[in-house]
């Protein structure tokens, strides 16, 4: 039986994949503040150390699926955790599992980043040279001198930029070990984690313009199931991509651009 590891399975999008992985047949191992097989706090370092530790222990060191859901969104309070989550929270978690991974079955990994990455400059990203040096403490101190009204969508849409690119970094050497790895970028999706942006005064309106020129939001299991392929074997050859699911937004956004 394959064995998947999902972070961000208690809620919203990874509660989608589980279920979805769950019918396929898989082993899950859902990672998550709570309501999960191993409750770890994946902002922290004592988090990070006690899931993995965790992890490893349950699958004896072979996993098949890993995807990285867990996440914070713009609205999400100190913004700094934001960063720490989304970036550095699936870097240590992609990083810790791939020896884990080589020994799985036809191994893949997917990260879920978010189509609003490409909204921002990221050339001109004041925290992206602390984001490629891996330096924590300087992506926590440059998110703290940000205007209070711009700091949660810079360090969501930031986050979800460099993870796309650790994950395009990692290519050569996951491809060599035979290990697929991919982002998932969804647009608007239905979620506790939009509605919380929804309810927020700050980014309410944003959100409810953020519309997709198919005139809705996504549904959790829309994305699982994009997540589902990629992962599976029928994508054999899908590795270090960005795969858009945004129902057009990105496209009508940057219509000169891809
Ligand atoms: P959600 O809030 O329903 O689920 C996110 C899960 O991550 C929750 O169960 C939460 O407890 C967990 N999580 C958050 N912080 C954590 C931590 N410190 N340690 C462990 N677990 C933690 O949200 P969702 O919309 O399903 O989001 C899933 C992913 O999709 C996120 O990475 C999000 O940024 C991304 N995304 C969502 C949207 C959207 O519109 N909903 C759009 C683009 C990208």
């Amino acid at each position: 039986m394959a064995i998947a590891v999902i972070t961000g399975a208690a809620s919203g999008i990874g509660a989608a994949v589980r279920e979805q992985f769950v019918a396929a047949g898989m082993e899950v191992i859902g990672i998550d503040l709570k309501r999960a097989d191993v409750r770890a706090d994946l902002s922290t370092a004592a988090g990070l150390r006690s899931a993995l530790d965790d992890v490893l222990q349950r699958t004896g060191g072979t996993i098949d699926r890993l995807i990285c859901c867990a996440g914070l969104g713009p609205q999400a309070e100190p913004p700094g955790r934001t960063a720490a989550v989304n970036y550095f929270g699936a870097v240590a978690l992609l990083d810790g599992l791939f020896d884990a991974l080589k020994r799985g079955t036809n191994p893949a990994a997917v990260v879920v980043a978010s189509s609003s990455a490409v909204l921002q400059s990221w050339a001109d990203n004041p925290l992206r040279d602390a984001y490629l040096g891996g330096d924590e403490a300087r992506v926590q101190a440059l998110v703290a001198t940000l205007p209070a009204e711009q700091a949660g969508y810079v360090a969501y849409a930031s986050s979800k930029y460099a993870v796309s690119v650790a994950v395009r970094q990692r290519a050569a050497a996951w491809g060599n070990a035979r290990v697929r790895l991919n982002v998932v970028a969804p647009g608007a999706v239905q979620t506790p984690l939009l509605e919380a942006g929804l309810s927020d005064p700050r980014y309410s309106e944003a959100i409810r313009n953020f519309v997709a020129p198919l005139g809705r939001r996504a549904e959790a299991h829309e994305i699982a199931t994009l997540i589902g392929f990629v992962a599976s074997e029928q994508a054999a050859f899908v590795h270090g991509s960005v795969l858009f699911i945004d129902g057009g937004l990105d496209a009508s956004a940057r219509p000169f651009d891809f």
